[in-house]
């Protein structure tokens, strides 16, 4: 059954229109968001595919092309916060069709290239290196992956070369991983696509005004929402792959297993008070003011 998010954690959509330079940013699913300002469309972690765990270990990946399309008709730049099948799958595809410029690790680029992308719609980036995509300014920072299957990394390592596709999901290796801190004029959004993270460098980010964190596998993390909280004091947190993607959209937002999302809402009560916990359903616009940097709802 599909999960109703509670109802003091929905939020109200406001009309794009209302606000003159405001920010949509809508849940694609699993890691993934779309961010829209001034006319530029920046994907993060687009994946849609979705495919089924049945098979899945001794078939090769292949993208829901049409799905791809009809999902992200149009995109200017692409963030891939580190190389998993779950993050990265549908990249290439997005990418092409659309002409966007991919940035992320070796890994990422590797996978890119094999998928017949052009170099200059594919750049490796540098940690700390602040990038200006169109109206956002993107700096990505050094994380770690979460200890997500049976308390280790799943897939670690890096993929080199221009590696032929369909590939197996054990072969999409996790490459580097990075926490995304997103800039527009005085709006501060932070991404973590995996549930862990490097304390210092994670530090060095400052306060936000919206952290999407990813719920998958922290309960591996030792005080990971506290840890994130102190380094990063958002205003609002914004949870997501917590829903079960071996499922297909058409089925809803279903939980994925073991995610406990109730600890999660008693957790953030627990040691980040402050913060307002948001979640908007798949597709749904949140609209943020980049002067206040604050959640506008209709
Ligand atoms: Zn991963």
């Amino acid at each position: 059954m599909a999960y109703g998010i509670p109802e003091q954690y929905k939020i109200k959509s406001a009309e794009l229109s209302e606000l003159k330079d405001a920010v949509s940013i809508e849940w694609t699913g699993c890691a993934g968001f779309r961010l829209k300002h001034k006319g530029t469309t920046l994907l993060i972690d687009p994946f849609v595919t979705r495919p089924r765990m049945a098979g899945m270990v001794a078939m090769p990946l292949k993208c829901n092309e049409q799905l791809c399309a009809e999902v992200f008709p149009e995109a200017d730049y692409i963030l891939v916060g580190h190389s998993h099948y779950d993050h990265l799958l549908d990249v290439p595809e997005i990418a092409s069709k659309t002409r966007a410029l991919v940035l992320g690790s070796p890994s990422t680029a590797s996978v890119c290239l094999g998928a017949g992308m052009p170099d200059e719609k594919v750049k490796v980036v540098e940690t700390f290196i602040p990038i200006m995509c169109g109206p956002f300014k993107v700096t990505f920072v050094p994380g770690v992956h979460g200890k997500a299957v049976l308390g280790r990394i799943p897939f670690p390592g890096q993929i080199s070369g221009r590696p032929k596709q369909p590939m197996r999901a054990s072969h999409y290796r996790a490459g580097g991983v990075y926490g995304l801190l997103i800039e527009i004029g005085a709006l501060k959004l932070y991404h973590i696509g995996s549930a862990d993270l490097i304390d210092d460098e994670t530090a060095k980010v400052g306060k936000v005004n919206a952290l999407f964190t990813c719920l998958a596998g922290r309960q591996d993390t030792p005080n990971y929402i506290a840890r994130l909280n102190s380094r990063l004091q958002p205003d609002y947190i914004i949870p997501h792959h917590y829903d079960d993607f071996f499922q297909p959209f058409k089925f809803g937002n279903n939980l994925m297993s073991g995610v406990d999302i109730d600890s999660f809402f008693s957790e953030v009560k627990a040691v980040s008070p402050g913060a307002r916990i948001v979640m908007p359903e798949y597709f749904q616009a949140m609209t943020f003011d980049p002067k206040t940097g604050k959640l506008v709802e209709g």
